[in-house]
């Protein structure tokens, strides 16, 4: 089943739901979620990065700025509700379908070397590679990202988001970047 939008969604022309906020690793569908999660609280008190909060309505919501998932599936142990999906987790689904993704704003974009996000990537997929000219290009492997968000916080300059896979995300995604290395 293709991707399904709410009505707040639609209303704010979101056809590819980017506004949507990033739920708990294993979570079920998005409408699915919503219904289902009953506020308790219980998987912010025991995620042990504490990168899970309370966002609009309540609802769980991952925030990568404190600090990026273990996969430990603390979570989804915790929830009662079933909107964290223990069979999922324990089938080793893939926990969630959103990839790191590096903005305009990367300072090597303005000359200033950094590698800080491709530093803390567990998954080796921010890859920096010399070029001629003192330039050094960074290369995303997308079929490597966990989507953990480790490399989120290191970035000084908030250029590293996490974004759902969508027409222009590509499996393979290179980003030439000009740069006095
Ligand atoms: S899997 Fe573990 S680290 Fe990741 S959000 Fe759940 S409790 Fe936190
Ligand atoms: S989200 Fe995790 S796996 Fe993906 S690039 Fe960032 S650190 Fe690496």
């Amino acid at each position: 089943m293709g991707l399904v939008i709410n009505r707040s969604e639609f209303l704010q022309g979101d056809l590819q739901a980017r506004s949507r906020p990033i739920r708990p690793p294993w979570s079920l569908p998005e409408m699915q979620f919503r219904s289902q999660c009953d506020n308790c609280g219980h998987c912010l008190q025991k995620c042990p990065t504490h990168i899970i909060e309370f966002g609009r309505g309540k609802l769980p919501t991952i925030n990568f700025d404190e600090g990026e998932c273990l996969f430990c599936g603390d979570c989804v142990e915790e929830c009662n509700s079933g909107s964290l999906s223990k069979t999922l987790f324990q089938q080793k689904a893939a926990p969630w379908t959103h990839k790191v993704q590096v903005t305009e704003k990367c300072l090597n974009h303005q000359d200033v070397l950094c590698r800080s996000c491709g530093d803390r990537c567990p998954e080796r997929a921010i890859v920096f590679r010399p070029r001629t000219g003192g330039r050094i290009s960074l290369e995303i492997k997308l079929e490597s990202c966990s989507g953990c968000g480790a490399c989120v916080e290191p970035c000084p300059v908030q250029a590293v988001v996490m974004a759902t896979p969508s027409s222009d995300i590509t499996p393979t995604k290179k980003t030439k970047l000009e740069n006095c290395a």
